[in-house]
């Protein structure tokens, strides 16, 4: 989708896969040449010349009409999805109403406005010694981004997920590679993008989509120099490929990349003794949903040895058995877990104490509980990888002291929970000043899976789990990684974007002078 004129010039196709079935679904998918991504592109920056400059309430009314037009899509939507990932109908209406979600909450923040940080700090050409000149500024768009969706979120982090949306809410125009796991999905909801487009009259190129299961398509995205900042959700492999790619252009780009976590859960002593089962059976469930395949999964526990530590082991054991096996994305990510179990296995000191039922047709992925020491979690890097899948590493900590040197030693995460009672993180407060240090989002007697669609939401967090940890992919927070401030110095009034005219028209909350305000500057 060039724009919204359809291009096939290519000779390469593919078809998605139905991972219940197995079977090839059509119609076939054609990966965009070079010359056509490129069109994308060149059409991307013209429109982004004009949409840069559309005001919060047009974006506002795009971004109300995407949303429509994609609940217009109905069931056809749906059952697309479902063929395409196996996915339940439950969980893909669900996901449908998250997108919704998302993008009236950015067509909200764009309507209000304040969110462009506007500074004005007037001249005072009487200032001794020096003369003080007129300074404003605001945040600006980047210019055309490039978006990469993931397999496990169809539609949430795919083509009108959180990316495109706070891209486009920032005023960049946007250029998405779609997911090759999920292509008529990434279509269905393409044209329903470019339906809004129109509708809305605004520039043809704001929007286009490429297909195309080779690596290339996506490098040519992330090296084209009109292209200003990516936004990738999926594994580590693909974004740090891609991070390096744009840090090797003549002239790098902003990658914000959302890859695994292993989300590391802790739970102390005092909630051990008082909670065992419940903790048990609710992580459990949060291991295996969606047959794991959540970046939040989580595939780190923590615990003290305890006589309460081996009765929780049990139950989580028993609980992980009766586990039926579920059918996961694509035969890549099944095979890609299997691998992963395999090199957990065999990476050392590690055990496989539970498996869960094995009866399953189509690409299935079967529960696994893994048990290990702390002592050889600090000596291999290995265990805390993500392995995409319904499993998780029991880690037993001999002593309090170990199981902080444990925590001292994690990575960046998505998540970092701990279960307590009051007394426990009095005890362990070291801990939580810790995991503060390591992810983008903190909880308390929960579990990581399912993310809030809010304005305080932070899906993010330190490198290796994305490679910007100073911002997050969901939530209104997220436009900014497609913004950059730009000053004004000296500008007369008929210069000036009307966000940093001296009357506030746009009634906006400004930083005028030092001051938090919505009054006129003067
Ligand atoms: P993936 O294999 O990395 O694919 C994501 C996209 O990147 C695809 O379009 C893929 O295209 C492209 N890609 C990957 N490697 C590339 C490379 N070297 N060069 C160019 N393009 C490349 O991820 P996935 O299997 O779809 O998703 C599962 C992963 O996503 C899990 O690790 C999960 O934890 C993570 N995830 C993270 C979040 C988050 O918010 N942090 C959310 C959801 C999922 P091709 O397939 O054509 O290569």
């Amino acid at each position: 989708m060039i724009g919204k004129f359809a291009s096939a010039k290519g000779s390469t196709f593919f078809q998605a896969t139905n991972p219940v079935s197995t079977q090839k679904l059509p119609p076939h998918f054609y990966e965009a040449t070079s010359q056509e991504i490129d069109a994308a592109i060149q059409k991307s920056y013209q429109a982004f010349q004009e949409y840069r400059n559309v005001s919060g309430k047009k974006k506002a009314a795009f971004l109300t009409t995407i949303a429509e037009e994609i609940i217009a899509l109905g069931d056809d939507l749906i059952q697309r999805c479902m063929e395409e990932t196996g996915l339940t109908e439950a969980r893909m209406l669900n996901e449908r109403q998250r997108v919704i979600n998302h993008l009236k909450m950015f067509a909200s923040l764009v309507t209000e406005g304040s969110w462009v940080d506007a500074r004005i700090d007037l001249a005072q050409p009487d200032r001794k010694p020096l003369a003080k000149t007129d300074i404003r500024s605001m945040q600006r768009p980047l210019g055309p981004v490039g978006v990469f969706g993931a397999s496990n979120f169809p539609l949430a982090y795919s083509v009108a997920g959180g990316d495109t949306v706070s891209a486009l809410a920032a005023g960049c125009t946007v250029v998405i590679k779609a997911h090759p796991a999920h292509p008529g999905t990434c279509e269905l909801v393409g044209r329903a993008v470019l339906n809004a487009v129109e509708k809305n009259n605004l520039p043809d190129g704001i929007f286009s989509m490429i297909h195309g299961e080779s690596p290339d398509v996506g490098l040519a995205l992330v090296r084209h120099p009109l292209i200003k900042a990516i936004g990738f959700t999926g594994s580590f492999r693909g974004g740090k490929a891609l991070f390096d790619e744009a840090n090797n252009r003549p002239s790098p780009i902003p990658v914000y990349a959302e890859m695994g976590s292993t989300n590391p859960v802790f739970i102390l002593p005092g909630i051990l003794q008082q909670q065992r089962d419940v903790i048990a059976q609710g992580l459990a469930a949060s291991v295996t949903l969606g047959v794991g395949q959540f970046c939040t999964n989580p595939g780190l526990v923590f615990i003290q040895s305890s006589k309460e530590g081996k009765e929780f082991t049990t139950t989580l054991s028993k609980h992980i058995e009766d586990t039926n096996p579920g059918v996961m994305l694509t035969q890549t990510i099944q095979c890609n877990y299997e691998k992963g179990v395999e090199r957990l296995v065999e990476s050392g000191d590690v055990q496989t104490i539970a498996r869960g039922k094995q009866n399953g047709s189509g690409f299935t992925g079967v529960a696994n509980l893994f048990q290990s020491t702390v002592k050889s979690f600090l000596s291999d890097h290995l265990l805390e990888e993500e392995v995409f899948g319904p499993s998780t590493l029991l880690i037993t900590a001999s002593t309090k002291n170990e199981l902080i040197q444990a925590a001292g030693k994690l990575g960046g995460h998505l998540t970092a929970t701990v279960h307590g009672t009051e007394e426990d993180f009095n005890t362990y407060s070291d801990l939580i000043s810790i995991l503060e240090q390591k992810a983008g989002r903190l909880i308390i007697n929960g579990y990581p899976t399912g993310v809030e669609v809010c304005d305080s939401i932070v899906h993010g967090g330190p490198f290796p789990a994305t490679t910007d940890s100073r911002t997050t992919s969901v939530g209104t927070m997220a436009i900014t990684r497609f913004t950059r401030p730009v000053c004004y110095q000296n500008f007369p009034t008929s210069l000036l974007p009307s966000e940093l005219q001296n009357t506030n028209t746009l009634q906006l909350w400004r930083l005028v002078n030092g001051e938090r305000t919505k009054n006129n500057a003067q």
